[in-house]
């Protein structure tokens, strides 16, 4: 009896834990403060510097095949070096093996003070966990987690100022030929707000949008989802534009909202943006709810894991 109660305790010990229950979001929570506390991440700044040094060290620890796309980008500021960041998982000797691409920016805005805990930190923070999370699973899928660069516009979005990171690696995939084999990309962005709620962004595809209702409403997180539209500029066209399936899960309403606030509530791109305002649950119901997601597709792939 001592030794089967032993014999049981050891099997759920070594039980495979899905991708989605391996996510930890107190780790994310923390990823998110320290990232945070890096201050302005700006490319050039030394918080950029100290955020890229962190994503390569648990990249490394999670063992994941990294690639790096670095170039100069020429912007209102004259020359900017860019960095994206791509950590892969689960890469087969298959050379036409589907890829999917979760990522999140990990630049923050040209402003003075500007720390963007959650416009900034939450998703870099989250692909962190996320890194963590994928560390001992099979896929059948190759999956990228890609911290891109330079998302912030450095005057406007207007033209072509903004996205430079993202246009770039979706350009070059699309050049090498590898977006053919890119089954989908989600983009993470101001996921940590406390007072979640991921909008249906109207220029993404809604096929992958209903997939994850799908999974968020098997999580019992479907309240927090899809509940009011919205049409946002952001990394996600980017790959839209190389015909790339592609949704942004964004929280469009941080803080209060109308006459007087921006126009994504009164504390985007404001100094304001601390991590007061972000909260563990909303990152263990984004965390759970992708990951779920990716699960899902993932199973409607033939062959095995
Ligand atoms: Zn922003």
């Amino acid at each position: 009896m001592q030794n089967l109660t032993k014999t049981v305790f050891l099997l759920l010990l070594t039980a495979p834990v899905s991708i989605h229950d391996a996510f930890n979001s107190q780790q994310a929570y923390n990823y998110t403060a320290q990232v945070a506390r890096f201050g302005e991440r700006w490319p050039g700044s030394p918080g950029h510097q100290k955020t890229q040094d962190l994503i390569r060290s648990v990249l490394k620890k999670d063992g994941a095949r990294i690639e790096t796309d670095d170039f100069i980008a020429s912007t209102p500021r004259g020359n900017v070096p860019v960095h994206n960041i791509i950590g892969k998982f689960n890469v087969s000797s298959d050379p036409n093996q589907p890829i999917f691409i979760l990522a999140g920016h990990y630049d923050t805005l040209f402003t003075k003070g500007f720390i963007g805990a959650n416009d900034g930190a939450s998703s870099t923070a989250i692909l962190l966990s996320f890194s963590n999370a994928l560390a001992k699973q099979k896929t059948k899928m190759q999956i990228w987690l890609v911290w891109t660069d330079l998302e912030e516009a450095i005057e406007s979005f207007a033209g072509d100022d903004g996205l430079y990171g993202s246009r770039h690696l979706a350009q070059k995939l699309a050049k090498d030929g590898r977006a053919a084999r890119v089954r989908g990309f989600f983009l993470l962005d101001m996921i940590g707000d406390k007072d979640l709620g991921v909008c249906r962004e109207t220029g993404s595809t809604a096929s992958l949008q209903n997939v994850i209702a799908q999974a968020a409403k098997e999580l019992g997180y479907a309240k927090y989802f899809f509940q009011y539209e919205c049409g946002i500029i952001d990394d996600h066209k980017s790959f839209l534009d190389v015909g790339i399936p592609a949704v942004d899960i964004v929280d469009a309403e941080f803080g209060r909202m109308g006459p007087g606030f921006d126009g994504m509530g009164e504390f985007h791109h404001s100094n304001t943006d601390t991590i007061d305002k972000v909260s563990r649950q909303s990152l263990e119901i984004v965390g759970h709810t992708i990951l779920r997601t990716v699960e899902l597709l993932d199973a409607r792939l033939p062959g095995n894991r």
